[in-house]
């Protein structure tokens, strides 16, 4: 069992407030990603909860029991960091076993534990070498390693694959994903990056400038996001934003006209959003309909064509730039017109304080 909650913590840095009283529960055996932009306070979180950093107000609780004052190594936790920590003069297979040598583990339980870790890892044939003979890849597998050694209650990782190259992200991704799935621990994860949150999380927190956006999971967040900020955030090429004016409360949803008169209908929930506010539509790349004759006229600029699939980088007539996602191959060309159809089912309609209609 390990249940971490947070409840109203906050972290102040010198006369500036890092985390501003954060909420939060992560379940027993649950994956869950901070992820936010730089400066958001995902990292300072994390090393509150590691006990890296002091907690200035507020009460963390891991099974129930307050653990504010408890040092890191009395937390039951191990971190993995994007720098990796490893030392330099040690092998592999002193890396691993170095942490519980220190904790006095007698001596046939570190080798079971050093190659039971190996063997999850893959990293078995490389034991004798010292870390600066090793890739990327195979330090932050060690790194993994040392902590997988230590049967923690839970994992943290601090954006353990950002030294990583594009390839061996993916690789490192599913890898840990499967660890998960074989330990069953509770993880936390800290990453500036959507994707590998949506494709890593059971549970998701968006954190910005110390609070949370929204809490949960992949598709819950791209399906519904909280706010605008969500929005933007959660999803790859980013959600088409427009301005626009509430027209009136249609059969099923609402009919704004965006700055150039047009008129654009939204299946979203009426409530609370009267004739002449104003509002931002919100429409993702792959929702939108292009080349068929119904539509707002647009000047597609630039193509990608992936083959399996294709961007299409437009302007509409208002000067505004508009991301259409189509699977599959185009026949469209650069420096055409085309019509681009914003479906109403598809469109998320964010207030003016940027809060989200229900849809
Ligand atoms: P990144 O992805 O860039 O690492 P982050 O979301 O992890 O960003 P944090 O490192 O947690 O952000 O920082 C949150 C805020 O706290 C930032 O505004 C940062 O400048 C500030 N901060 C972090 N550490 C300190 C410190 N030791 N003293 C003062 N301010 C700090």
């Amino acid at each position: 069992m390990a249940v971490v909650e947070l409840q109203k913590l906050v972290k102040d840095y010198a006369g500036f407030r890092a985390i501003h009283g954060v909420d939060l529960r992560i379940d027993d055996g649950e994956f869950c990603v901070f992820v936010g932009p730089s400066g958001c306070g995902k990292s300072t979180l994390l090393r509150m909860i590691a006990g890296l950093e002091e907690i200035s107000d507020g009460e963390l609780r891991i099974d129930g029991r307050r653990v504010n004052e408890e040092r890191a190594a009395e937390r039951g936790l191990a971190m993995v960091f994007q720098s990796y920590a490893l030392y330099p003069h040690m092998t592999v297979r002193e890396n691993l076993a170095f942490g519980l040598e220190n904790i006095k583990t007698p001596k046939d339980e570190i080798r079971r534990r050093v190659d039971e870790a190996a063997r999850m890892l893959q990293i078995g044939d490389y034991m004798e070498r010292r870390p600066k003979q090793l890739s990327g890849g195979q330090r932050q597998r060690v790194a993994i390693g040392r902590a997988v050694v230590r049967e923690p209650k839970v994992f943290l990782f601090d954006e353990p694959l950002s030294n990583l190259d594009a390839e061996l992200r993916v690789v490192m991704r599913g890898e840990i994903s499967q660890l998960h799935r074989r330990l069953g621990n509770t993880m936390i994860y800290v990453t500036h990056d959507q994707v590998e949150a949506m494709t890593m999380a059971d549970k998701i927190v968006v954190l910005k400038l110390g609070t949370i956006q929204q809490v949960g999971s992949p598709l819950d967040l791209y399906n519904r996001p909280a706010n605008q900020f969500v929005a933007g955030f959660i999803g790859s090429p980013r959600m088409n934003f427009f301005e626009a004016t509430v027209a009136e409360q249609a059969r099923g949803g609402i009919v704004a006209t965006d700055e150039g008169g047009r008129r654009v209908e939204a299946a979203v929930s009426p409530e609370r959003v009267e004739p002449g506010a104003p509002v931002t539509l919100g429409v993702r790349p792959e929702h939108l309909e292009i080349g068929s004759e119904r539509g707002h006229p647009v000047t597609v600029e630039t193509i990608e064509q992936l083959g399996g699939e294709s961007y299409l980088y437009c302007r509409d007539s208002n000067g505004r730039p508009i991301t259409v996602h189509k699977s599959g191959q185009t026949r469209i060309r650069a420096g055409e017109e085309a019509k681009v159809f914003l479906p109403a089912e598809a469109i998320h309609v964010f207030r003016e304080d940027g809060s989200a209609l229900e849809r």
